[in-house]
């Protein structure tokens, strides 16, 4: 079966002339095969009547199949490649009010919504996410009836690299399969770069130092055969094959004189040796330090610079294992390159040539241990040196493990779960150990094998040798001389020693690799929110805010902001409400430039966003965060965080201001009282007034308060905004409040709704409007004293349901369990009995649930994906506000009838596309990706992914899930159940 390739199809596509190479290239204009141009003749359609025509790689049912769809101006057919006489579904356009996109796992449905359901018309996998996102805002002008000319903007991602066609984290990151980034080594030799100087002192101390070593046999040889056994030597009759005195002035020298000096040379050698040694630790040390402390400096700088999105994806405990332990791999790099491998290197050549140049055959006895080093080294690579990664992995997911039960201490104890954690670090503990223990036993067994491999290589040289010396013994001119056997042996000690050092050049080499892909995977992780290449200096705004058209969402298939427009003028006061989750923060993370728009624009004063300087535009911004957060520190050292040299009267005045001048007066130490970290020994309401305060110190232009009130009792807030009504003069002003009395008077108010702005006015037009605001205002004032838009919401549902249909009893009794109630509380289980899950029209799924209702456009979604595949579904619909709603739960699929459970199962295959890995065959590292070849429920595919620790994530106790490039997603549901090929393959480069 041919390997499919999953992400490769792109890439290749997009270096044959058909793709972005030519400007003619159409994604949404893709000529259908003969069979359905046939077709649509017969429906009167004439192919140039198409407005649109785009390929999808999968089935609704996530089975990968060719489907086409096809528009023209009136109507909107899909086909499959398997049957093209056909189409599967068409539609009359008019018949839509709306068409979309919707991410669901791994892949996308194009929808469109007919009559109150929103049907599916046809699923792409996520590598043409973009392509369906244009398709659908094409149709909706289509369906309006404007006139549609598909621009290079339908056909080309931007987001793909415009030469290979990678798709890049965010769209004009420099793509870095196309920059030759080169090896970690080569990398950090640019590291050395300021140290040269050094490196070359290093380097020459490094030279003398190995041929001083190489000189001390020569010296033993001498000692041997020149001074302790043979007379005067150089005689004449002599031994032929001693050493002739080197220098005319020795002939002169008694023995005992020449004994002297041979012991001087040797001590001067051996005392030159440690001074080179004491000098070159020092400078490696020197340089190894600077080095880790500049990358250490370039990381945290880099870390800061990296936007929030790359956070939102990280653990903290990783990022700070990178920062404090993986840079001392480079120090470890310094001292290999002073003493390490690369000396023993150069010394196994030396020795072996002058272990040749003694004795060929001896030389040649030597090598006998060689093969099983080789093979030692092979085995220690493939079967021990893994053991080493895991360990550490281990001993990181342990320390993150006690990071987060630390900080979460007061959870831990307010829920009473001392022992289970306890029983938990035991258990992360006791894999440590055994980890622990493998590696050492592994390591006890290894070493003195090889030792001993090593030693053999000494006994054969002792007998071979020694049957030399006893033949020169009786024969002077045969043989060899006590003392060359002896500076032989000198010599093969310095060759068998670097030799078995090098076994460990491998895993060294690995585990440097490892340690230094950590750092640079961090160094090269683009900036996405960088300064655009010319910056507008904007030193002091004015206060303009305007959104246009602005979309945006955390993960660009699910848009959170859709379509806002509005305009703030310079120092009006601004008051946004709208229910938890509705988007409202994130408005002002836009603000803040702390993510970047994906649709539209945000214009301060006229200008982009974008243009303007990052460190001048977040300077005039004073945010009071949702979540105030302090740094330890004294209370001072928080209030001055944005401005350091602001005078105490201006603290003062600024603390006044936030209202918490008194209570930090209160404190024993006043305003230089310790606070813990994040603001530990305050509380809530005056962490939030601090941070009030803190924000007003730097005289923003643009002050934006998140709920900056919602835990200060009504006397502070009211204290406050009296204080804000002061300081917001001039400035504009963005209150986000749950409290709707907070935002009476602002000059305007905005209600956001589902990521839309769906009303805007000032206090008296929205309560004229008579829409969502005032009602929410009624309800808060008469209805219920509750002042919580959520719970006002709540009610008014739950008033709603009430009113309308009545819930059936047996639907909410729950008899099948023992399971308590939650406080009275059950969720709505479906049964068989008592509700019907049938096909409506169009392959629509219905739901009747008895004596209620029916439930038109239903889709399935699991609790527990992971844990329960078929267990525990939640029926869903969109509701006549089109928000989404649970009908109800399915406990188990099995209790239903067979019907049913094929229509769940089917639209349960609609909401997840995942590949299932079945065999690993072969992972290759590629400049930071991995090429995987493997086998899937889905067939053999082939696909790349970042080699980084936020596209293998957990999955489950035991498995893994893989993001490749598309955002494609491969799972391995229990790692343990690969097979030993696979999992080793998979395990060298996944071992986190
Ligand atoms: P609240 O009143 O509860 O503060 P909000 O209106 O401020 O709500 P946002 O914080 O803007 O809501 O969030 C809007 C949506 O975006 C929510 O559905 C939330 O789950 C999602 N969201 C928020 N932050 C992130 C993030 N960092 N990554 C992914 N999704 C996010
Ligand atoms: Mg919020």
């Amino acid at each position: 079966m041919k390997r499919k390739t999953s992400p490769l199809p792109a890439i290749v596509a997009s270096v044959t002339p058909t793709d972005s190479a030519s400007p003619k290239s159409a994604r949404l204009r893709t000529s259908p095969p003969a069979a359905i141009l046939a077709s649509l003749q017969r429906r009167g359609i004439h192919v140039d009547d198409l407005a649109i025509s785009i390929v999808s790689d999968i089935n609704l049912l996530g089975q990968y199949a060719t489907q086409w769809l096809m528009a023209t101006t009136r109507e909107l057919l899909v086909y499959a490649e398997a049957q093209q006489e056909e189409p599967l579904l068409t539609l009359e356009l008019c018949e839509a009010s709306e068409f979309r996109t919707v991410a669901v796992v791994g892949s996308g449905i194009l929808q469109a919504k007919v009559g109150e359901i929103w049907l599916d018309l046809l699923r792409y996998s996520n590598r043409q996410k973009y392509y369906f996102g244009r398709t659908a805002k094409r149709l909706d002008q289509l369906r309006a009836n404007e006139k549609i000319t598909l621009s290079e903007e339908d056909d080309h991602d931007p987001r793909r690299c415009a030469s290979c066609g990678l798709m890049l984290t965010f769209q004009g990151e420099t793509c870095p399969r196309c920059i030759n980034r080169g090896k970690a080594m080569s990398r950090i030799f640019l590291l050395l770069r300021p140290y040269w100087g050094a490196a070359i002192v290093m380097m020459l101390l490094l030279l003398t130092q190995l041929t001083l070593s190489m000189v001390n046999p020569r010296l033993t040889q001498f000692l041997i055969d020149g001074v302790l056994r043979g007379g005067t030597p150089g005689s004449a009759g002599g031994d032929a094959q001693a050493p002739r005195l080197p220098f005319a002035f020795m002939h002169g020298m008694t023995p005992t004189q020449l004994l002297l000096l041979v012991v001087g040379a040797v001590a001067g050698v051996a005392v030159t040796q440690a001074c080179i040694n004491i000098f070159n630790g020092r400078l490696a040390s020197r340089v190894g330090t600077s080095i880790t402390y500049d990358v250490r400096g370039r990381l945290v700088d880099h870390l800061q610079r990296l936007s929030l999105s790359y956070y939102d994806k990280q653990s903290t405990g990783s990022l700070v294992g990178r920062v404090a332990y993986d840079t001392e791999a480079i120090q470890g790099f310094m001292s290999q390159l002073t003493g390490g491998f690369l000396m023993q290197i150069l010394m196994v050549i030396l020795t072996s040539f002058f272990m040749f140049s003694i004795s060929p055959k001896l030389a040649l006895f030597t090598l006998v241990p060689t093969p099983f080093v080789l093979a030692g080294s092979i085995i220690y690579y493939r079967f021990v040196y893994p053991r080493y990664s895991k360990f550490w992995d281990r001993s990181n997911k342990q320390a993150g493990m006690l990071n987060g039960l630390l900080s979460g201490i007061r959870v831990v104890k307010a829920f009473n779960q001392e022992d289970r954690e306890l029983g938990r670090f035991q258990r992360s503990s006791g894999i440590l150990r055994d980890a622990r223990r493998q590696v050492d036993t592994s390591a006890a067994t290894f070493y003195p094998i090889m030792s001993l491999v090593f030693q053999m290589g000494g006994w054969v040289i002792w007998y071979v040798g020694g049957q030399d010396v006893l033949l020169h013994n009786i024969d002077p001119q045969g043989g060899m001389t006590l003392g060359k056997l002896m500076a032989y042996f000198g010599y093969m000690g310095m060759f068998y020693g670097p030799l078995s050092n090098l076994t460990n050049l491998s895993s060294w080499i690995t585990s440097f690799s490892t340690q230094t892909h950590r750092i640079f995977e961090v160094l090269d992780t683009p900036i996405a929110i960088s300064d655009a290449a010319k910056p507008v200096s904007a030193p002091a705004v004015n206060g303009d805010i305007e959104f246009r058209g602005v979309t945006f969402g955390y993960s660009r298939q699910t848009p959170i902001l859709k379509n806002v427009t509005f305009q703030i003028k310079a120092g009006q006061m601004i008051g946004v409400v709208g229910r938890s989750g509705s988007g409202k923060t994130t408005i002002i993370n836009l603000i803040s430039r702390f993510y970047d728009v994906d649709d539209g624009q945000i214009l301060i004063d006229g200008t982009d966003l974008r243009q303007i300087a990052t460190g001048d535009l977040r300077r005039q911004i004073g945010v009071v965060l949702q979540e105030p957060f302090l740094f330890r520190g004294t209370i001072w050292d928080n209030m001055v965080y944005g401005r350091t040299d602001a005078h105490v009267e201006q603290v003062i005045a600024a603390s006044r201001a936030g209202n918490s001048h008194d209570f930090i007066m209160r404190q024993m130490h006043a305003y230089d009282t310790w606070v813990g970290e994040r603001g530990a020994g305050l509380s809530g309401g005056e962490r939030q007034r601090l941070s009030i305060a803190r924000a007003l110190l730097c005289e923003p232009r643009i002050l934006i308060l998140d709920e900056a009130t919602s835990s200060v009792d009504s006397e502070s807030e009211l204290a406050i905004q009296n204080a804000l009504g002061e300081l917001v003069k001039g400035r504009t002003s963005i209150i986000i409040a749950h409290r709707l009395s907070t935002l009476r008077n602002c000059d305007l108010i905005m209600v956001i709704e589902e990521g839309k702005l769906v009303e805007k006015g000032t206090h008296g037009e929205l309560m004229t409007l008579d829409g969502k605001y005032a009602k929410l205002v009624r309800i808060q004032t008469s209805v219920t004293k509750s002042d919580s838009i959520d719970t006002i919401t709540a009610h008014d549902e739950q008033q709603k349901k009430l009113g309308g249909a009545a819930v059936m009893p047996e639907l909410l009794a729950d008899p099948d369990t023992d399971l308590t109630p939650i406080t009275g509380h059950r969720p709505r289980w479906l049964k068989p009995q008592s509700a019907n899950i049938h096909l409506g029209n169009r392959g629509a799924l219905h739901v009747t649930v008895m004596n209620e209702r029916i439930y038109n456009g239903v889709f399935a979604l699991r609790c527990r994906p992971v844990r329960f595949p078929s267990q525990y579904i939640s029926l869903r619909w969109f509701n006549s506000e089109s928000r989404e709603q649970e009908i109800g739960l399915i406990r188990d699929l099995a209790d239903w009838p067979a019907e049913a459970q094929k229509l769940v199962r089917e639209s349960l295959l609609r909401r997840y596309f995942v590949h299932v890995i079945s065999r690993v065959d072969s992972i290759q590292e590629f400049q930071g990706y991995l090429n995987f070849q493997v086998d899937t429920d889905l067939g053999p595919m082939q696909f790349f992914m970042r080699w980084s620790y936020d596209t293998a994530q957990d999955y489950g106790e035991r498995g893994k899930v893989l993001l490749d490039v598309e955002e494609n997603r491969y799972v391995i549901p229990d790692v343990a159940k690969l097979s030993l090929l696979s999992r080793k393959a998979f395990e060298r480069y996944i071992y986190w």
